[in-house]
């Protein structure tokens, strides 16, 4: 297989064209065409001799678009991506009043086995290069015209970042470079089922984004019934790594609480989990459960607003994030594994 040079960073690439012709210059040509997701032949400042070897020895590392799908109830896109190995994965752009966010992938799967997710049902198939991050905030850029869609950064997608941690940080590092697209930290938030030691890791990288952590239990009894994670770390140990992240960063924390029917919606995981983020500088995100994995529904309305009421009498102030794309398979993995599983 063709080495992608969207994996190279700028020095990388400067290292790498060095190799092939003397030019201190070409470098910062190039990568500014792999950012716009050009291809060789668009590449127009760059003589056709070397365009030619480009071609023969490597990929760009683009993706392309496999699948677009458009909410008709609330304009948001779902994409299936195409890597430059032919692996799948995907990402949603969501169209809200202050900009759009987009929702990318850092693993084609995901190996965390979390019970009612369906990034999890076909376990992981490969760690998402900082290439393969980029290449999908290019694609959807592309996809926009050309102007610059994304204005936030959610990775929500598909994977666990921490579990991919070195291709997570140069993905950040690059993003947020202004070679690259410039987008600023205070518009990336990355979601983690909370790998303790890595999480600590990342607190010292100094990437202020905003950190999420999927809790989904109040206590560790509940956690564990759905989240292997649980088993491993105590929600207590998760809490205390997210505060050094808020001491270090400033960055308040968001805790992401999934409520499903039966298993985690009743008046005690709510109870716990006030004393569980007790102190902790945050705020709770309570998200309806998207159907999609056998056994697994989501809490009535009612209940929702009554978990709701007994955090706030616990002086807990939880919002209930909107649902979007259900149209469109707008969950976790949903369309991917609907796709996969077509084969
Ligand atoms: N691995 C990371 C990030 C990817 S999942 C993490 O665990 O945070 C992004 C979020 O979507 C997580 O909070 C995850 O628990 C949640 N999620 C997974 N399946 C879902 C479903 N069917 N409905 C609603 N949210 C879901």
């Amino acid at each position: 297989m063709k080495r992608s040079l969207l994996d190279l960073d700028i020095n990388e690439l400067k290292e790498e064209l060095l190799k092939i012709e003397n030019n201190k210059f070409r470098y910062k040509q190039v990568y500014s065409w792999l950012q716009k997701g050009a291809s060789f032949d668009e590449m127009t400042n760059i003589p056709k001799s070397l365009v030619e070897i480009l071609k023969d020895n490597y990929s760009t590392g683009h993706a392309g678009i496999h699948t677009k799908l458009v909410s008709e109830i609330d304009g948001t896109i779902k994409y299936i991506f195409e890597l430059h190995d032919g692996v799948l994965v995907e990402g949603v752009l969501m169209p809200y009043d202050y900009g759009n966010t987009f929702c990318m992938s850092t693993q084609a799967g995901c190996s965390m086995a979390c019970a009612f997710c369906s990034s999890a049902l076909d376990g992981k198939t490969r760690d998402l290069t900082d290439g393969d991050m980029l290449a999908q905030i290019i694609a959807v850029t592309k996809d926009a015209g050309g102007e610059r869609p994304v204005n936030n950064i959610v990775m929500m997608g598909s994977g666990e970042p921490f579990d991919n941690y070195e291709n997570t940080v140069r993905f950040l590092r690059r993003i947020n470079s202004e070679n690259s697209l410039n987008i600023g930290f205070r518009s990336i938030s990355l979601s983690t089922c909370g790998l303790v030691e890595k999480m600590d890791r990342f607190t010292e990288e100094n990437i202020p984004v905003t950190m999420c952590i999927s809790l989904h239990g109040g206590n560790d009894e509940t956690r564990q019934k759905i989240m292997p994670i649980a088993n491993k770390y105590a929600i207590a140990q998760t809490i205390d790594a997210a505060r050094r992240y808020f001491n270090k960063t400033g960055r308040r924390i968001i805790i992401e609480y999934v409520l499903i029917d039966g298993v985690n919606d009743d008046r005690k995981n709510a109870e716990d989990l006030a004393k569980a983020i007790k102190g902790l500088n945050c705020n709770v995100n309570i998200i309806r459960l998207n159907e999609g994995r056998e056994g697994f529904s989501p809490s009535s309305r009612n209940k929702t607003a009554e978990f709701i009421k007994a955090l706030s009498e616990n002086k807990v102030k939880a919002i209930l994030r909107r649902n979007m794309g259900s149209d469109v398979n707008g969950a976790c993995g949903q369309l991917r594994h609907n796709i996969i599983g077509e084969d």
